[in-house]
């Protein structure tokens, strides 16, 4: 479905030396669980990707250095996002020069943060980062002040200043300052391209290059950057694509064993 994260899981007879993949525009890493059987990549679908039948294209190099490739469709269906109509200042809808300028830097920082490939960090389910209800939902199509539309790519909820926000699984800090739109910010990558983005906050409480274990405190709720009022914003990001966090929190993920914690490869 657009928008949804999913888990490939791959089952071999033989256990291949690397498996790899390809998934609409992306290149899947797969890591491979303890007896090197069954592999997974965790991947997903943009929550603006056209419905429609995929390839899953997968390659296996197998230990007496043939290469097994093999070939799946995956329907992709169309998921239903509510619209809704929102007020901010204006200096939010229409930045002037100066502003403008800040947005940009914003950009290079973001860009480089998202290149950033850390290794597999992740290992079982994902967690919500706060204890609390969602106040808005993923995918809403939303106007500001009347016009520039967008798509809300993350998930809202109802946070009281001061709450504190942990990482919704292990990762590394790639991001954690602030910037205009998105306030106080923590970005955290995860690997195999997956990352985790926490804005609004009132306060930080990690640095960039930290290793964090799930469920570890990064900051505090609030207010800051383009926001209505005080709320966390999570959002989930996988090579670029913007996924629903409510649908990767209810994904039953495999522990994956430290192993399988590598460096993976830079090609993309
Ligand atoms: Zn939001």
């Amino acid at each position: 479905m657009t928008g949804s994260p999913c888990l490939f899981r791959v089952e071999m007879s033989v256990p291949p030396k690397a498996l790899s993949g390809t998934w609409q525009t992306h290149e899947l890493t797969f890591v491979p669980a303890n007896n090197r059987r069954i592999w997974y990549s965790l991947a997903g679908v943009d929550v603006e990707a056209a419905p429609g039948s995929y390839r899953l294209e997968l390659q296996a190099n197998l230990p007496d250095g043939s290469v097994l490739r093999e070939q799946r469709t995956v329907l992709v269906t169309r998921a239903k996002f509510p619209t809704e109509a929102l007020r901010v200042p204006q200096r939010y809808v229409e930045p002037d020069p100066e502003t403008r300028v800040r947005i940009e830097a914003d950009q290079q920082l973001k860009h480089a943060a998202f290149a950033h490939q850390a290794p597999v960090e992740w290992s079982g389910n994902f967690r919500p980062p706060i204890e609390s209800s969602v106040s808005e939902g993923f995918g809403t199509r939303r106007t500001f002040n009347g016009k520039l539309a967008s798509i809300h790519r993350g998930l809202d909820y109802h946070a009281a200043p001061g709450t504190p926000v942990t990482a919704a699984n292990s990762g590394e800090v790639v991001l954690a300052r602030e910037l205009f739109y998105e306030g106080n910010c923590v970005i955290v990558d995860h690997g195999q391209g997956f990352a985790t983005i926490y804005m609004h906050l009132s306060q930080l409480e990690v640095n960039e290059g930290q290793r964090l274990e799930k469920g570890q405190e990064l900051g505090l709720s609030g207010a800051t950057g383009r926001a209505t009022g005080p709320h966390l914003h999570v959002a989930v990001r996988w090579q670029g694509a913007y996924l629903d966090p409510a649908k990767l929190w209810a994904l039953r993920l495999p522990e994956l064993p430290e192993a399988s914690v590598s460096p993976v490869k830079a090609a993309r």
